[in-house]
């Protein structure tokens, strides 16, 4: 299953332009994690020695891009070439909201992106008292599915061609100008989970994850209709149904023969999302199903059509936090990005954390 994120990949390249400080100063006074960051950089990378792990100095853009005091440095596991990166902490940002949004979306759903990854990747940072995701000893990773994704600036070249300009400064402006901007509960750092589309309704973290969030309940996500995966539907061969489902719960023992019957959804969570389904004499969780047959969703029904089974879902994720698509809708009706994040986010508050740093 995603952990986090959409699977549509947008690409960015740092543009050669220096950022703007007169807006960041505007928007955000500049963090001060930079002395902390370079200490914990310094022990991350002492650990990573006696590892054995590969350290890269990744350089992420023109030298002097962004200005030396908003930005802690952070070690970034870069998953697919098994290496640790050391960047600035902005920097990284730009790479996650691209890959993480179409960097096509509204400007304010760009910065309620980079506020939420912001504040994913610091609950990861010593610095500010988080725990590292630890691959490689490093603060976070690139790969998705345990923190966020992330692409390099030569991937982003590549993906945004000749529009790399125009995409990179608007990710650069959703970034910048929130540098700093945290989402806190209570005065603490939240689990800023977000996912692509909702299907209408935003679950719950304990119907998903272990825990039970004040901050992660479920809310209606209006305006998704837009999004590619708002619905969608998977047509199964009943023979591949019964074997993906035979193969990830032995017990069921399904048959052909005896599907109709043998398959039922039992029980719902209010958002819609289901609960569990019955197989055959076994019952699994709406998660366990939707994992075993790569389903876009746990918000689905089953119909049997002739020799096919078709599963039609809605939306796209795990369904906690921020639907990327629905902060994309709320933008274009005119809400900025703390109203999308305090929408998503029950309860939050966006707090400069870099001042509390000071
Ligand atoms: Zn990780």
């Amino acid at each position: 299953m995603k952990y986090l994120h959409t699977d549509e990949t947008m690409e960015y390249r740092p543009s050669i332009r220096r950022p703007r400080r007169r807006a960041i100063s505007r928007f955000s006074p500049p963090i001060r994690l930079l002395p902390l960051g370079l200490a914990a950089l310094a022990l991350s990378l002492f650990v990573l020695l006696l590892r054995g792990c590969a350290i890269t100095r990744e350089e992420t853009g023109v030298p002097g891009a962004l200005p030396e005091d908003i930005s802690a440095v952070i070690a970034v596991y870069d998953d697919e070439n098994d290496r640790v990166l050391s960047m600035r902490l902005e920097e990284y940002l730009c790479g996650v909201v691209a890959a993480e949004m179409p960097a096509s979306f509204e400007e304010e759903a760009l910065k309620a992106q980079a506020v939420a990854a912001r504040t994913f990747t610091l609950r990861r940072l010593p610095a500010c008292g988080g725990t590292p995701c630890g691959r490689c000893g490093a603060d976070v990773c690139t790969d998705s599915t345990c923190c966020q994704s992330y692409r390099s600036a030569e991937q982003l070249a590549s993906k945004w061609g000749a529009d790399a300009a125009y995409y990179s400064a608007r990710v650069e402006e959703a970034v910048y100008s929130t540098a700093g901007e945290v989402a806190t509960y209570e005065g603490a750092l939240i689990e800023a989970l977000y996912h692509s589309t909702a299907g209408g309704m935003t679950e719950s973290s304990e119907n998903v994850f272990a825990s039970a969030q004040p901050y992660l309940v479920s809310v209606e996500s209006p305006g998704e209709e837009g999004s590619a995966h708002y619905r969608d539907s998977i047509t199964f061969p009943r023979k591949s149904f019964i074997t993906m489902l035979n193969a990830a719960f032995p017990r069921a023992e399904l048959s052909a023969k005896k599907l109709e019957v043998q398959v039922e959804i039992t029980a719902r969570f209010a958002s819609g999302r289901v609960k569990t389904v019955r197989l055959g004499k076994v019952e699994v969780t709406g998660r366990q199903f939707r994992k075993a047959l790569d389903l876009p969703s746990a918000n689905f029904t089953i119909e049997f059509v002739g020799e096919d089974v078709r599963v039609s879902t809605k939306g796209y994720g795990h369904g906690v936090g921020m639907s990327q698509y629905g902060a994309n809708a709320m933008a274009k009706e005119g809400s900025d990005y703390r109203a999308i994040l305090q929408h998503y986010y029950t309860g939050i508050n966006i707090e400069n954390w870099g001042e509390r740093l000071k």
